[in-house]
């Protein structure tokens, strides 16, 4: 459904893209991973027809991006990374425009109402884009995007600046878009690729460093549990417990919270969940754990996994 081979993209002295190539098949939703100054963007504008690239070839369902940008650029719905929202213009009026503006042939009326449903704007049609929360606002940008009914959606980085709750509700929009279109959808979060895509490619200083299922990323990512503890207690003492436990395979003192208690990062295997034994031996010696929190793997932690995983596969070749 969509090619990129060997593209390059050069902003002046800066390389942006340095030959990157990957697929996304029909019914997938791709996440394209990578920390802030990747490239993703960069791979995103080119794709969607908004910025040439230097060298390469880019297809959407077959048709190229730069030979015939008004042909593939119909089977795409593109949500850049801020919204071309017209502030002074209503939502239902703003989707009237976009409407007209792609030249889209569905009957009007129907087509737009049935999209605001989905997104859940229905209740904002009549008011001014500007005086919408981030969250919604958001929403109208991923409806102007679905205008049309485009094959492939691609969504820049839609998460970012909004609330908790709003992460929750956009993510469950796109899994739900996710049915019934192909979807590239980028992030710089981890988890949330996780939580959503089938497959994700990792794009690191222009260079796609994996392209891999889900569960493959997670088992080359594979790596130990860590958990930060705050205990009530004298440091040796607390640490003595912590480290006779079978479950825990290390423990070590990262700071003082407040004037009784000190936090803790403690490593387990990645199969062991040490949270209980943990709690029961504490309780036992009548030390009170008053803070337990997971430590969500750093993007620079899966490059190190990632390329060290590679490494090892090509040694072993
Ligand atoms: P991401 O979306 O992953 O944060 P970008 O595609 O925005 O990454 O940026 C990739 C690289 O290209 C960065 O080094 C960035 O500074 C540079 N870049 C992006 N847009 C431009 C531009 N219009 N002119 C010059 N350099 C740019």
């Amino acid at each position: 459904m969509i090619e990129f081979k060997n593209v390059y993209k050069n902003y002046g002295q800066n390389r942006a893209l340095k030959g990157i190539s990957f697929k996304a098949e029909s019914g997938d939703i791709l996440g394209f991973l990578g920390p802030n100054g990747a490239g993703k963007s960069t791979a995103l504008n080119i794709l969607t027809g908004y910025l040439s690239a230097t060298s390469g070839e880019a297809y959407v369902d077959g048709v190229s991006i730069f030979e015939n940008p008004v042909e593939a650029k119909k089977n795409i719905g593109f949500l850049p990374e801020l919204p071309p929202l017209y502030p002074d213009m209503k939502v239902g009026e703003y989707l009237g425009f976009v409407y007209d503006l792609k030249g889209c042939k569905l009957p009007k009326k129907q087509h737009i109402k049935e999209i605001c449903e989905v997104v859940q704007i229905s209740d904002v049609y009549g008011r001014l884009i500007k005086n919408l929360s981030k969250g919604y606002k958001q929403r109208v940008g991923i409806a102007q995007a679905l205008i049309g009914n485009p094959k492939v959606l691609v969504f820049d980085e839609p998460t970012v600046g909004l609330d908790p709750k709003q992460i929750i509700e956009i993510r469950n929009l796109v899994k739900e878009l996710g049915k019934e279109h192909t979807i590239i959808f980028s992030s710089h979060i981890l988890p949330e690729i996780q939580q959503i895509c089938s497959r994700v490619v990792v794009i690191n200083e222009g260079v796609i460093v994996a392209d891999e299922s889900i569960e493959s990323l997670a088992e080359a990512v594979e790596g130990p549990r860590r958990l930060i503890a705050k205990i009530c207690g004298p440091e040796a003492e607390v640490l003595k417990i912590l480290r006779a436990l079978p479950a825990i395979k290390s423990a070590d003192a990262i700071g003082k919270v407040d004037s009784d208690s000190i936090s803790y990062l403690i490593e387990s295997d990645e199969r062991i969940d040490a949270r209980k034994p943990l709690f029961a031996a504490l309780a036992a010696k009548g030390y009170p754990l008053i803070g337990l929190e997971g430590v969500e793997m750093s993007l620079e932690d899966v490059f190190v996994r990632l390329t060290s995983k590679r490494d090892q596969r090509r040694r072993g070749r």
